[in-house]
């Protein structure tokens, strides 16, 4: 373990409220999250989103304001629209869409539709939790990430670049300011550790985020042909060292940390987080959420005992939750 165990809030409360609304930061911050989590995605005049998709269609009502603006996908992405036509938007619990109709992905969660949220900007998540943090006397960082950069480097946009001057407007510099800056593309994250922090005079941690390579998580293009990055070389012994090389930490799915990954059934500690600690990186799993369904079977149906593995047993740095009230609390009571 590098340092005191952290809690890093899940886009929010988002077991609570609407993922990304202000309402979950501000819910997940009175918690006492030690970290907020944005997810970043670009508009067409070039503002960025607190926004996990880069489309709108699965927590927004964008289908029936803005009929006909999908793309050949059948998606509306966010980068087809002004941060002004994205204000009109309602936001809602996240949803899929089933034979035309729209069913709640967490039917056990905040009601969809009900109340009123919207899409805010990364400034205003971050005037947020500054605001929080004069009015409640307590710290709390915050942890973007930036969505798919090859697919934004294809619309001519810079995402990466465009978080830092964020970032560095809003005060977050340097290595001990209360940020994460987190991305799945290693080719980006390296870009940002050796091009643009040197250049922007800013020297920040970031996370590297590790996928399945079967979740086609990165696509990078290469003219017009798209290719799924492969992740495998990050499951082997010394990649650790690699990653090392730019990164202060790692974002895996929890499965990763465990032998057999998806298939253990007993949670025993494979190589990758003794060898990320050998290398100095901290490790942040994510998703830990209480629905029996989004549980392995070693938790044996309890969100405790899943938390108790994870921090105590494979002894993970901090972890992403959809509740961070939980996690809070299980930190607090086990000293
Ligand atoms: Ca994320």
């Amino acid at each position: 373990m590098i340092g005191k165990k952290i809690v890093i809030a899940h886009r929010g409360a988002s077991g609570y409220l609407p993922e990304h609304s202000l309402a979950a930061k501000a819910m997940a911050f009175a918690m006492g999250a030690d970290y907020l989590e944005q997810d970043l995605v670009m508009t067409r005049d070039d503002r960025l989103l607190v926004l996990h998709d880069r489309f709108l269609d699965r927590v927004t009502d964008v289908a029936d304001r803005f009929a006909g603006r999908q793309r050949s996908d059948g998606r509306f992405h966010a980068v087809d629209f002004s941060l002004a036509e994205i204000r009109e938007l309602r936001m809602m619990e996240r949803f899929e869409v089933r034979d035309g109709i729209r069913r709640a992905v967490y039917p056990e969660r905040f009601p969809m539709g009900r109340s009123t949220f919207g899409v805010h900007t990364f400034e205003e998540e971050i005037e947020l939790v500054q605001g929080l943090e004069r009015s409640v006397g307590r710290k709390a960082g915050i942890y973007p990430e930036i969505k798919s950069p090859g697919y934004y480097h294809r619309e001519g946009k810079d995402i990466a670049r465009a978080a830092l001057e964020i970032l560095r407007r809003y005060g977050y510099t340097a290595k001990e300011d209360r940020v994460y800056f987190q991305c799945f593309y290693p080719a980006e994250l390296r870009r940002v550790h050796d091009e643009l922090l040197p250049e922007m005079g800013m020297d920040i941690k970031s996370v590297q985020l590790i996928a399945y390579t079967g979740w086609k998580e990165t696509i990078r293009y290469d003219g017009k042909e798209e290719i799924n990055l492969d992740y495998d070389w990050m499951f082997e012994p010394g990649a650790m060292k690699t990653i090392a090389g730019y990164a202060d930490a790692i974002g895996p799915h929890y499965t990763m940390l465990i032998e057999g990954m998806i298939e253990a059934v007993v949670a025993v500690a494979n190589h990758i987080v003794a060898e990320a600690h050998d290398e100095g990186l901290e490790v942040h799993p994510f998703t830990f959420r209480k629905e029996k369904s989004e549980m392995p079977v070693y938790a044996d149906g309890s969100f405790e005992r899943f938390l108790d593995i994870f921090y105590n047993h494979i002894g993970v740095d901090g972890l992403f939750t959809d509740f961070p009230d939980m996690a809070v609390k299980f930190l607090k009571e086990t000293g």
